[in-house]
């Protein structure tokens, strides 16, 4: 089944307020199962949003829209929808009945204003909503559901929640579900965890998606079926093919770090790690001192020329921390200053060595200014650096 989601509202249109109702109805959707393919912002304006409920029609089966139900002469979802479906907008007596009652409690009568809320598209069903003044109301339309929404994000929660939600688990007459994984690597970009499971990622379910962060790259599968046995299975079987294109580069998954992997690995083996940063603000060590491992470093701020940024000063750097610490596992990193600009990144050099089961490596990057972006490249790589000699 396929929903859209329509979002109304000219200050939406101009940037003045930010289409959380969207973001939030979209995850809900996605949760319960249902394709979302297109999302519609459009003003007030009944011609624009009748359009766009059109056009919504002629490709989903599901719409919602959200915004413009209020007594204002600006609100203009309701004529919208009667002009969309092509019926005249009545008089609800229930909904009528609803206005007079809000408004007797006040000790009021309502304005002429608030009548116009009473007024649905003939045919619709009127949905109370105990949580605001807007009421809303479903319309039903050539094998279409058109949800009709208040726009203020506690009210169209609050009937997402007890009123679209519950229709579209009995229309869709199970309870299919939706779970995710994802496969965390690092120090490997975007476009080289693509060029090695392309072919994954056009498969339909589960689906392989890529995330890319400063320094690392997710894998995400996402598979929909009629049990979580079924779907567990599902990724699982995905995760294999993923997991033999990969192979080491993948360090973790779920929400781990490359920093709590690399903790977990120290505490494990009872190793010890003092690391000499040059350019990185001292990333490595604050973020092994921040897992639940609290790592303690041995750390030293080293400062370098950019002639010197080569094997030679790398390894020296190490070999007297190394003397100096005891530690089992040395990282020295040197790194021009390269650009500040943190698209410039790879403007400048790191070499990192790693002193580790008794042996000193170098490793040359042609990334390393000192934009944040470098930063985190060159922290990532040497934590991986270290992962990999851990294993
Ligand atoms: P009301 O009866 O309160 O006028 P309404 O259905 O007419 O409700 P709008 O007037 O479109 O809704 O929006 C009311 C308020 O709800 C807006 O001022 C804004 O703060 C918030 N809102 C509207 N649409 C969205 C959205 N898509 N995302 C987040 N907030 C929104
Ligand atoms: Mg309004």
């Amino acid at each position: 089944m396929r929903a859209e989601i329509i979002s109304i509202g000219t200050e939406l249109l101009l940037g003045e307020i930010i289409d959380t109702n969207a973001a939030w109805l979209a995850q809900q959707l996605a949760a319960a199962g249902v394709d979302v393919f297109f999302r519609t912002t459009v003003g007030d304006n009944v011609g624009r949003i009748a359009a766009a409920i059109q056009n919504a029609m002629s490709r989903a089966e599901i719409i919602i829209t959200t915004g413009g139900l209020g007594p204002t002469v600006d609100d203009m979802t309701r004529q919208a929808v009667a002009q969309a479906v092509g019926a005249p907008l009545v008089l609800d007596p229930e909904l009528l009945a609803q206005v007079r009652e809000r408004f007797a409690k006040w000790g009021r009568a309502p304005s002429e204003n608030n009548v116009r809320q009473a007024y649905m598209p003939q045919g619709a069903t009127p949905v109370e909503n105990p949580v605001g003044t807007a009421p809303c109301f479903i319309v039903e339309h050539q094998g279409h559901s058109i949800f009709v929404l208040p726009g203020v994000p506690r009210e169209m929660k609050h009937l997402t929640e007890t009123r679209v939600l519950p229709w579209l688990r009995e229309k869709l007459g199970d309870d299919s579900i939706i779970l995710s994984k994802t496969l965390r690597t690092c120090a490997i970009g975007e476009s080289s965890v693509d060029e090695k499971i392309q072919d994954l990622e056009t498969s339909e379910n589960p689906t392989v998606g890529l995330a890319a962060h400063p320094g690392q790259t997710d894998i995400r599968i996402t598979a929909k079926a009629k049990t979580r046995a079924a779907a567990e299975k599902l990724i699982a079987d995905m995760e294999a093919r993923v997991r033999a294109r990969m192979g080491e580069w993948i360090y973790g998954e779920g929400d781990e770090t490359i920093a709590q992997v690399v903790a977990r690995l120290l505490t494990a083996k009872q190793k010890t790690i003092a690391v000499a940063e040059s350019n990185t603000q001292g990333k490595i060590a604050a973020w092994l001192r921040s897992t639940p491992e609290a790592i303690d470093v041995a750390e030293q701020l080293v400062r370098v020329t950019d002639d010197e940024v080569n094997d030679q000063t790398a390894r020296s750097i190490a070999k007297t921390l190394r003397a100096e610490s005891g530690a089992d596992i040395v990282l020295a990193i040197v790194s021009t200053m390269g650009a500040q600009d943190m698209y410039l990144a790879d403007t400048g050099k790191s070499v990192i060595a790693l002193a580790a089961n008794g042996k000193t490596r170098c490793y040359t990057y042609s990334i390393g200014g000192t934009g944040e972006l470098a930063q985190h490249w060159t922290a990532s790589r040497a934590l991986d650096l270290v992962r990999r000699a851990l294993l």
